[in-house]
């Protein structure tokens, strides 16, 4: 799926539409982009630099699978390369590729439960090649026809466009995000919500915070797509930990527009998680005060906000 860089180069109008933002004039693409795909390498966002690449933008077709799963298809349009980001259904995967007439070459797991995997196996039967790319980290044979198991640091590559792996480990114990830099697009399975995160099945309150500090050190303007619609109740609920946060209220309300307008509130950007997600805030003093936790570390602060919501 290596792209020649005279292709790389031709300027590709048809992306353009799809893009929210418009892109900055890029230069030459680095070279060996190969070499760094190995664990270890800084995914630090400090590192994180627009890839010189002359390509076009990816574009995200992003639909619902199952009762409230998002399942987001990814395309290159230089090298005709796409992936999709988990497989809960695969009749509406199927449907997605042959309403944009794009091809299935990857599929990118984020975490071992079926509501991500389920349609792996079939999806490769259907479409002989594609590479099934999921984490290392998980129990061994958990993600069913991986092909490459990936690790923080290691570079996945969509034509020329690059993701990187970030273990973001909580959810399940393996669990990765993708993230494409030059994209400003992470995609973060179960371990980030719109104003909620993933419950704390393989992994204690340290391990997540981290995790979701990981997603939150990114770019203010990165796009976090996330794999369910559960906007709405973990707005209820962060409404409840943190009643005085006023941004916090506009979305709620924005949330319940959206929601009644059948609109989805994914993806969310980092900005919007750290003004108004009780998990990305635990140094508010706000959020402190309900809990009754003014003094304590933000380690406990993000498992008692945690527990508060299992029970919520
Ligand atoms: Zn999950
Ligand atoms: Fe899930």
């Amino acid at each position: 799926m290596r792209l020649a860089l005279a292709r790389a180069l031709i300027p590709a109008a048809r992306a353009s539409s799809i893009r929210p933002t418009p892109r900055a004039p890029v230069a030459r693409r680095r070279p060996s982009l190969r070499s760094r795909d190995r664990p270890g390498f800084s995914t630090r966002s400090s590192s994180f630099a627009r890839p010189a690449a002359a390509s076009a933008a990816m574009e995200v077709h992003q639909f619902p699978c199952l009762n409230d799963n998002y399942s987001f298809l990814l395309h290159d349009p230089n090298s005709g390369a796409t992936a999709v980001v988990d497989t809960p259904e695969v009749a509406p995967i199927e449907a997605a590729l042959a309403e944009r007439g794009w091809t299935l070459t990857h599929i990118l797991n984020t975490h071992h439960h079926w509501d991500h995997t389920g349609g792996n196996e079939e999806l490769k039967k259907r479409h002989p090649g594609v590479r099934v790319i999921g984490p290392a980290r998980e129990t061994k044979g958990a993600i069913p026809g991986l092909d490459r198991a990936v690790v923080e640091g290691d570079v996945v590559e969509l034509g020329a466009i690059e993701a990187r792996v970030l273990d973001t480990p909580g959810h399940t114990a393996g669990h990765v995000s993708y993230h494409f830099p030059s994209e400003r697009k992470i995609f973060v399975g179960d371990t980030l919500f719109a104003m909620g995160c993933g419950r704390l099945f393989e992994g204690d309150a340290e391990t997540m915070l981290a995790s979701v500090r990981k997603i939150t050190a990114l770019p203010g303007d990165t796009q976090v797509y996330c794999a369910h619609e559960y906007t709405m109740t973990n707005a209820k609920f962060a409404a409840t930990v943190e009643p005085e946060n006023a941004e916090l209220a506009r979305r709620v309300r924005e949330t319940e527009a959206m929601r009644a307008a059948g609109i989805p509130t994914v993806p969310t950007t980092v900005e919007k998680e750290l003004a108004t997600n009780p998990f990305c805030r635990s140094d508010s003093e706000g959020l402190r005060r309900t809990l009754g936790m003014e003094g304590a570390d933000d380690v406990a602060v993000f498992a008692e906000t945690r527990r508060r919501k299992d029970a919520f």
